[in-house]
């Protein structure tokens, strides 16, 4: 049997989510003593072979300019081929966007038992038993997987991404790309240097800084640190900053390594968004806010005081003016 490994890239590049569902894959391939396999669609700037360091024995790729832009039915068309005519019999996705759309597809497509959120490599010892989150991330569930078929997404930074030696082999692979009636007329990106889902820092505000001026601090810090950056929801529903920058419930779902939180009050809504981050940093005037209890670390203060206090620091610890 195979382990087949979605590679999602973006602009050509790779993204660091698809490196660890990479790992994650070749690593259960190594536990059941299957072979890892990856699949790309269509041009990555990257030197494909060098995926072989992640454990991975071949790369399937489907070389064609239509599968440049991403179009969730049209990638479940061609994954759902390659993965019936390489006989895998585990499809491994990230769980971010492009994986949350295409990997339910593919599954019903090949009959597969699906398992999203995956947070640990599964139980092989007895079946086929994923751990994953549930409630929010405020619960485990341990699933049993029977289908023959089997497809998990795997949750973003759930997984430790391992490099050692090797080269994958690149195999051509032809598809059957039909439209699926959806074209991309054009694409706008999002401002900001560091993408928030793939962000190892997100620095994210709340309705605690009053006001869209006052989001120069909070920039200056993100800046510092290399974070992306992030807001509450009333934020980005009164325009103070864009929707893009909304996570939560019903924003985006983030797990940086460190997530610090400005003037943000810790709602339930929220924390559903940000409650897999590594290290949660809570800076709010209010010692009985909530967030204080899903916090690693807290700071009671006023952000407008420790904010540029903090941005100080981590310059002078950096070295820069
Ligand atoms: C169905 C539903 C879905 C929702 N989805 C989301 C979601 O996805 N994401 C989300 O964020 N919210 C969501 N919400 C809204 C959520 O319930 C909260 O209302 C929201 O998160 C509060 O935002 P906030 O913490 O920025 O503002 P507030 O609750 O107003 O909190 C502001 C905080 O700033 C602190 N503060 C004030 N001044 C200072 C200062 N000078 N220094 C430091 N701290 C200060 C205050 O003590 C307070 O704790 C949703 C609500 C519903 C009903």
């Amino acid at each position: 049997m195979s382990v087949l490994i979605f590679i999602d890239h973006i602009d050509g590049h790779v993204k660091k989510a698809s490196l660890e569902a990479l790992c994650y894959g070749a690593k259960i391939a190594e536990q059941t003593g299957d072979v890892a396999e990856g699949i790309v669609l269509g041009s990555l700037t990257e030197d494909l072979a060098a995926f072989g360091q992640y454990g991975v024995k071949k790369i399937h790729h489907v070389q064609n300019d239509a599968l440049n832009n991403f179009d969730a039915q049209t990638y479940t068309k061609v994954i759902a081929q390659a993965a019936e005519q390489t006989g895998a019999k585990l499809i491994v996705f990230s769980n971010n966007s492009s994986g949350k759309s295409v990997a339910p597809r593919v599954a019903v497509r090949l009959k597969a038992g699906l398992v999203s959120g995956a947070v640990a490599l599964p139980d092989t010892s007895n079946g086929f038993i994923v751990k994953k989150n549930v409630f929010s991330g405020k619960a485990f569930a341990h699933v049993a997987v029977k289908t023959d078929v089997k497809v998990i997404t795997l949750n973003v930074n759930s997984f430790t991404i391992s490099s050692g030696e090797g080269k994958a082999d690149i195999v051509p692979f032809t598809a059957t790309v039909d439209s699926s009636g959806i074209k991309v007329v054009s694409s706008s990106k999002t401002s900001g240097t560091v993408l928030l889902t793939e962000a190892d820092v997100v620095v994210s505000a709340g309705r605690g800084l009053k006001g869209p001026e006052n989001w120069g601090m909070v920039e200056e810090l993100a800046n510092v640190l290399g974070a992306a950056l992030a807001c509450s929801r009333p934020v980005a529903d009164a325009h103070w900053r864009p929707h893009n920058e909304h996570v939560g419930q019903t924003g985006v779902a983030i797990a940086p390594n460190l997530y610090i939180a400005i003037g943000i009050s810790g709602a339930i809504q929220h924390l559903a968004g940000v409650n897999r981050s590594k290290v949660i940093v809570v800076i709010n005037k209010d010692a009985e806010a909530p967030f204080f209890k899903a916090a690693d670390y807290g700071i009671v203060g006023d952000a407008f005081e420790i904010v540029p206090k903090l941005t100080k620091a981590v310059k002078k610890l950096k070295g820069i003016a």
